[in-house]
């Protein structure tokens, strides 16, 4: 049986279009994995993450999500992309939320609901960020998020966020 996903991506590291669209290459290169749709990419300024609530100094990223139909359960699908994020030459040296020049995130799966040591579906921290929110709506305005609700109600909560929508870049699956 396959199962609607939707997959965010982001990279703030190194050439960031490339990185993400080679991603998404990767993705609709994977034989249990159809690529249905992807967002425009969004520029967007990092989270706070110093402990004492300042804006840390790193990269803007460039943020898109994806839709896929999938044959893969959903913690192959989680282990794909981290498969993927590695080939994109990810360090995990960095702390949660520093810069990457790769980061997949399994967002949705279905209407899954799951928690366990290593797979949060949905991703946890999905409806706080305008990165996911903004993005999703432009390819699913319809979108319910299992637990959380229509991702148009959602996106009150992230307004004051800074996301600015690229536009002349769209993603092209490299053949060859
Ligand atoms: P963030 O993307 O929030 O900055 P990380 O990418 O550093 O966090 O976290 C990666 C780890 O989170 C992975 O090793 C994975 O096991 C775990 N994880 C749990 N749920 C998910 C999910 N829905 N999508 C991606 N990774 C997840
Ligand atoms: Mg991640």
């Amino acid at each position: 049986m396959s199962e609607i996903a939707f997959i965010g991506l982001g990279s703030n590291l190194g050439e960031r279009e490339k990185n993400l669209s080679s991603a998404l290459t990767l993705l609709a290169e994977t034989s249990e994995i159809e690529l249905v749709s992807t967002s425009s990419f969004y520029e967007t300024t990092p989270i706070q993450d110093n402990p004492d609530g300042s804006v840390a100094n790193q990269p803007d990223f460039l943020n898109a999500v994806c839709q896929v139909n999938t044959e893969l359960p959903v913690q192959f699908l989680l282990a794909r992309l981290l498969k993927i994020e590695k080939k994109g030459g990810r360090e995990r040296k960095h702390r949660q939320h520093g810069p990457r020049t790769l980061d997949l995130d399994l967002l949705i799966y279905g209407e899954t609901m799951c928690k366990t040591a290593v797979l949060t579906v949905p991703h946890p921290r999905l409806h706080n960020r305008a990165f996911v929110l903004y993005p999703l709506m432009e390819i699913a305005p319809d979108l319910v998020v299992p637990g959380k609700g229509p991702v148009k109600n959602l996106l009150a909560a992230v307004a004051e966020q800074n996301i600015r929508r690229i536009t002349g870049i769209n993603f092209s699956i490299k053949t060859g």
